[in-house]
């Protein structure tokens, strides 16, 4: 069995006291004892801080950087976006007190602004798009292609934005695009290339061709999936689309000619 990220042992711990599930004499000895953890951080995390980021309160004693950043993601991850905003309000308190302080932390203000900014509208693929639509594809990855098809024809029509998969509400474009995703088979269609994740699953972006800030959707004739480098020349490059049909593109990019399909079946 892999083994469990240590921020994931503290995470976990910390919302077992947080949901009333262990005390906080027994999360703090387990986090001592698994983690070697000093008593006081322990004490601090678990007594102070956790419940504190989870309620939306301000907390003084600060935590690395790299704990925090993952606990917004874990927090995100478990709970979601409504939970996500509300730790983010109390990181936000938290950053404003440091900086009385006279502590600048740079860095904390970054993972800040980059969730808060993924809670909103943005061309960038986001962590948390990234999250749903990894958790929507591992759900739906075995259906059979048509199903997928189908799956993905159902969620075009529909007009609500929000979908439910495996009992969890999901953005319908996340939904959308995890199915271009499974159906084109995690594959950059410049290169063919992905990037294995430690997991074992695939990673691909999924590029808008009209982008969206001029209004392009999660339409599979508006996506490409791209790897990172070919994403990023995409965007930047000198692009020129030569031809756009609802079955494929046909562009010139930094020299090079390109003729992608943008069939799904
Ligand atoms: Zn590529």
């Amino acid at each position: 069995m892999a083994e469990l990220n240590p921020n994931r042992i503290i995470f976990d711990t910390a919302k077992k006291v947080y949901e009333g599930n262990l005390s906080k004499n027994d999360g703090i000895n387990s986090l001592v004892m698994e983690l070697n953890m000093n008593r006081g951080s322990a004490q601090m995390i678990i007594v102070q801080i956790f419940p504190k980021l989870l309620n939306g309160d301000q907390f003084t004693r600060t935590l690395s950087v790299d704990l925090f950043n993952s606990f917004l993601r874990f927090i995100f991850e478990d709970y979601g976006a409504e939970r996500l905003k509300i730790s983010l309000s109390a990181l936000k308190l938290h950053i404003d007190y440091i900086k009385e302080k006279g502590d600048a932390k740079i860095k904390l203000r970054k993972i800040y602004l980059r969730y808060l900014n993924d809670l909103s509208v943005n061309d960038e693929p986001s962590i948390v798009d990234e999250i749903e639509q990894d958790e929507i594809a591992n759900h739906l990855k075995h259906r059979t292609k048509s199903v997928l098809i189908d799956e993905l024809k159902n969620s075009e029509i529909s007009s609500s934005e929000k979908v439910t998969v495996n009992h969890k509400t999901y953005k319908r474009n996340n939904k959308i695009v995890a199915l271009i995703k499974i159906l084109r088979d995690f594959k950059c269609q410049i290169c063919g290339q992905f990037i294995l994740k430690r997991d074992g699953s695939k990673y691909i972006e999924a590029a808008h061709i009209v982008p969206k800030h001029k209004k392009g959707n999660e339409d599979p004739k508006n996506i490409i999936l791209l790897c990172p480098n070919h994403h990023k020349e995409f965007d930047l490059g000198n692009c020129e689309i030569t031809k756009h049909t609802y079955n494929e593109i046909k562009f010139n990019l930094n020299g090079n000619q390109y003729l992608l399909s943008l069939a799904i079946d």
